[in-house]
């Protein structure tokens, strides 16, 4: 028997609008079923680009033929579009971050239960081949039990865009990429946080955070640095983990990085004491080669089913959702948590 094919129309095709266009056209299931942009500019791109233009929002939601609404506006928007999406008897996709408050993302879940369809979130850096080797090293204890964690994204070039500059909009990168990073991190482990501290920052004058940095700690004793930058000129490594056995570090996205770790098979050896600036220090100077192992930082093979695949999946029935709402109104409460820590000033002892 043939597949079904389904057909997906995408509500704002801006820069992530467009991009949903190839990971759609990549899926034998889907297909792109139009475009809804309230930019007319924007629906010429789209229609030159070959595909439908729908005149309005409800008539995308009146058309029996879309079977999924995907939705890539400014995040002010995502919450009456889904709403409406799920009524019409649409499985919904959104763009991150799923709403402002945790709040309203709960009102998208209660329609989407009434309803009966499938509404997910585009986590899709969960994806990330950074965060799946990093997942994996800590899975496989190749540094030991994991019990510190650092991970940062940094740029020099400012908040981007337009909206992304305005608070009524969902601006500022603690929505953004942090939603990324934080939703990553709570993938790594089991343990519920126990505390949260953290500074925003607005260093470009902008009236939403042009950064953060945020102290999180688990239960299980985990202790995790997650930090987003745009006025880095120079950057500290995407991620940096420590275990009782070793520590390792990706650089960046290009997997650069290596892992050190204990030689298990010999036993100590001493270091040598090196110059250090005014003075000789034991201490700081690197563990011996002898008693330690160095392992590159390898590929690992692509995940077993991508985002759209397991989109397509859910609505038949066979497979649970990769991105639960559970997951991702966890992520919206810390993000909650981490405004409130910065605007106290206070470390928020509270369980997440
Ligand atoms: P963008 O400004 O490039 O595009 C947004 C588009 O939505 C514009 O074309 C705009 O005209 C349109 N729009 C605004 N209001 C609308 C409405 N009510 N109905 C229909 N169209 C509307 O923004 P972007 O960078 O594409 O971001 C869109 C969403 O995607 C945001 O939620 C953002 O956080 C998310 N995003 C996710 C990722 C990711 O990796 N998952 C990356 C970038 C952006």
């Amino acid at each position: 028997m043939d597949n079904r094919i389904y057909n997906v129309v995408i509500i704002g095709y801006g820069g992530m609008g467009s991009y949903h266009v190839q990971l759609i056209e990549s899926n034998q299931q889907l297909a792109v079923g139009g475009v809804y942009d309230i930019v007319d500019y924007r629906m010429e791109l789209a229609a030159a680009a070959g595909y439908k233009t729908y005149a309005s929002l409800d008539a995308v939601l009146a058309d029996e033929a879309v079977d999924i609404v995907l939705i890539a506006t400014p995040n002010d928007v995502h919450k009456e579009i889904a709403i409406q999406a799920l009524q019409a008897g649409k499985h919904v996709i959104c763009e991150k971050p799923v709403t402002i408050t945790s709040a309203d993302f709960l009102d998208i879940v209660e329609v989407a239960k009434k309803e009966n369809r499938v509404f997910t979130v585009h986590q899709n850096r969960r994806w990330d081949e950074d965060f799946r080797i990093i997942k994996d090293i800590i899975g496989n204890k190749t540094v030991g039990e994991l019990f510190q964690l650092e991970s940062r994204v940094q740029g020099a070039n400012g908040i981007p865009g337009d909206w992304r500059q305005l608070k009524a909009y969902g601006g500022g990168m603690l929505l953004d990429w942090g939603v990324h990073l934080l939703d990553q991190l709570l993938q790594i482990t089991d343990s519920k946080i126990e505390s949260v501290a953290a500074t925003l920052s607005y260093i470009l004058g902008t009236e939403v955070d042009d950064g953060f940095a945020s102290f999180i700690e688990f239960k299980d004793g985990l202790t995790a640095v997650i930090e987003v930058g745009t006025t880095n000129y120079v950057k500290l490594p995407r991620w940096y983990i420590k275990g009782t056995e070793g520590t390792a570090v990706i650089r960046d996205w290009d997997l650069s990085g290596e892992i050190v770790t204990r030689n298990p098979d010999v036993a100590h050896v001493e270091p040598k004491p090196i110059q250090a600036g005014q003075g000789l220090t034991k201490t700081m100077a690197p563990p011996s080669e002898e008693s330690t192992l160095k392992f590159p930082i390898e590929k690992i093979p692509a995940a077993a089913e991508s985002f759209y695949e397991n989109f397509v999946s859910t609505i038949e029935g066979k497979a649970e959702i990769a991105i639960k709402n559970e997951e991702v109104h966890r992520v919206l409460v810390l993000i909650e948590t981490i405004f409130e820590a910065a605007a106290t000033k206070s470390v928020i002892r509270r369980t997440i």
